[in-house]
């Protein structure tokens, strides 16, 4: 074990963090737990085109609510490399950007937008793609192409300018990745990318890059998405001399059917969240679900999202936050994109619901019973519900009288013998002194039993003649939860409600 892992979660300010943002964020993080290391949260709030109000409060409270704990950055307070909100740092990156120029890493570019788009425009006709690099920049406007005269009397001038990467014209940008292996990409096929743009901002390579070093990150865990970029990364590392991160890309998350990229759209249709929590859009008024709101519980989300792509190894499914952590290596990761199997979040939170503390269950989520009954309740149906607040609702079910009666149960079930099992139950009933689920069943069985009269016949028309249902929760508990007189009111108004035999 090391000391000194650093690894950062560095979203983007631009809207709600989508679920596959959080599971990097944990990914990081659990990395750094198991490693002995720091996790780091960097706000990359450079462009301000982007910037969705509210969108970074979002962030840490969607991780706060999972306990995803920064040991550095946004929110935290203190740390060596105060600010991690990369607007605050805009100063230094021009500094380096600065450096770039000095060393001939970097170069001026004046052409405007129409320029470029002329180009591209030109360079379609002819049936090619543009790009800006060592074969096209000699021909535009900027400091390659243009005499150091005319280049000082723009910038004199104020023309607005961005500064590019001189990509090597010729050679090979090889990284291992730790999840992918080895990836080779020639020169050729990267853009002379803008490090600064016109606005004096730098663009997220440069702020990335030049982050990352300062901040004295060694692992880069991310999503797949920014695969591409890395090469560009590793060129700016060498560009400025440093040693570049290890780098891990974690695999996409895909549709629930498992071809193609998850996106709100399967999301809205599918009927399930996939924001960590309930987001209203600032601009549109429009709320999109919430795993939080939607009723995971943070122990299922966290357990979910860590086999969204990673397993163990072993039978084990069920992990705590700290069991994760201990469990966790880059090396169980998948390359093979993750299928988002909403049943298996649902599954978890089944699980979860059964080992949290009832008490708590029923004092948050039916808040209006005396705590006893509410705590009955909670028994009664915690095998039975996906999400704590369809307590509630089974409750309401409950408590309501039958409206209709099981047709199947009743049309198989409905018989001379049932008939009078049902009467002589009801002629019991009254007598029973010790309202509870033993002495209900001891009376009905000694009744049935007196009679001739098979348990087996009339049980399950007992149920319909109670709930309407053919199936539920414990009867005899469910009795004692209806209460004496409920029971004998709901078995009488059955008895005069079941069709004639
Ligand atoms: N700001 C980027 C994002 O929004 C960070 C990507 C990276 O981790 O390098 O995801």
């Amino acid at each position: 074990m090391s000391d000194s892992v650093r690894v950062r979660f560095a979203p983007s300010p631009t809207g709600p963090l989508h679920i596959g943002g959080v599971r990097t964020a944990l990914y990081n993080y659990l990395f750094a737990r198991k490693m002995g290391g720091k996790f780091l949260l960097r706000i990359e709030d450079t462009d301000q085109a982007r910037f969705v109000p509210g969108a970074e409060n979002y962030i840490l409270e969607s991780l706060a609510w999972l306990g995803i704990s920064p040991d550095e950055g946004v929110g935290v307070g203190g740390g060596p490399h105060e600010p991690y909100r990369q607007s605050e740092r805009k100063d230094l990156y021009k500094a380096y950007a600065d450096k770039l120029l000095a060393d001939g890493k970097a170069y001026y570019a004046f052409d405007t937008s129409e320029d470029l788009d002329a180009m591209r425009a030109s360079f379609e006709s002819q049936g090619s793609a543009f790009q800006y690099n060592s074969l096209t920049r000699v021909k535009l406007k900027n400091s390659i192409a243009l005499a150091p005269a005319e280049v000082e009397q723009l910038i004199a001038s104020g023309t607005p300018y961005v500064i590019r990467l001189k990509v090597p014209a010729k050679g090979e940008v090889r990284f291992q990745d730790s999840i992918r292996d080895w990836v080779h990409v020639h020169t050729s096929s990267i853009d002379d990318k803008v490090l600064m743009k016109s606005d004096g901002m730098p663009t997220y390579h440069l702020a990335n890059v030049v982050d990352d070093h300062i901040m004295e990150i060694t692992h880069v865990i991310r999503g797949e998405e920014w695969l591409p970029s890395a090469p560009l990364h590793i060129l700016l590392y060498q560009a400025f001399g440093w040693k570049a991160p290890q780098f891990a890309h974690l695999p996409l998350l895909l549709k629930p059917e498992g071809n193609g990229k998850l996106s709100k759209r399967d999301a809205d249709l599918g009927g399930f969240p996939v924001f960590p929590m309930e987001w209203t859009d600032p601009a549109t008024g429009a709320v999109s679900k919430g795993f939080k709101q939607e009723g995971y519980l943070k122990e299922a989300t966290l357990n979910f999202l860590a086999f969204l792509g990673w397993n163990p190894g072993t039978e084990q499914e069920m992990f705590s936050l700290t069991e994760l952590a201990d469990a966790f290596s880059l090396e169980r990761i998948n390359k093979a994109g993750a299928k988002f199997d909403v049943k298996k979040a649902q599954w978890f939170n089944e699980q979860y619901i059964k080992q949290q503390d009832p008490a708590a269950l029923a004092a948050n989520y039916l808040p209006n019973l005396p705590a006893d009954q509410g705590l009955a309740f909670v028994h009664l149906f915690l095998d039975r519900i996906t999400f704590p607040q369809e307590l509630a609702v089974k409750v309401a079910e409950f408590q309501a009288r039958p409206a209709i009666y099981d047709e199947a149960v009743l049309a198989s079930k409905w018989n001379a013998d049932a008939l009078s099992g049902l009467q002589f139950i009801a002629q019991a009933l009254p007598n029973v002194e010790s309202w509870e689920p033993e002495g209900i069943k001891h009376a009905i069985h000694e009744v049935l039993e007196a009679n001739g009269i098979k348990m087996g016949k009339v049980m399950q028309i007992l149920r319909v003649a109670l709930s309407g249902n053919g199936a539920g929760p414990d009867l005899m508990i469910s009795m004692q939860l209806w209460g004496k007189a409920e029971v004998i009111e709901r078995l009488a108004t059955a008895l005069a409600k079941f069709p004639a035999l």
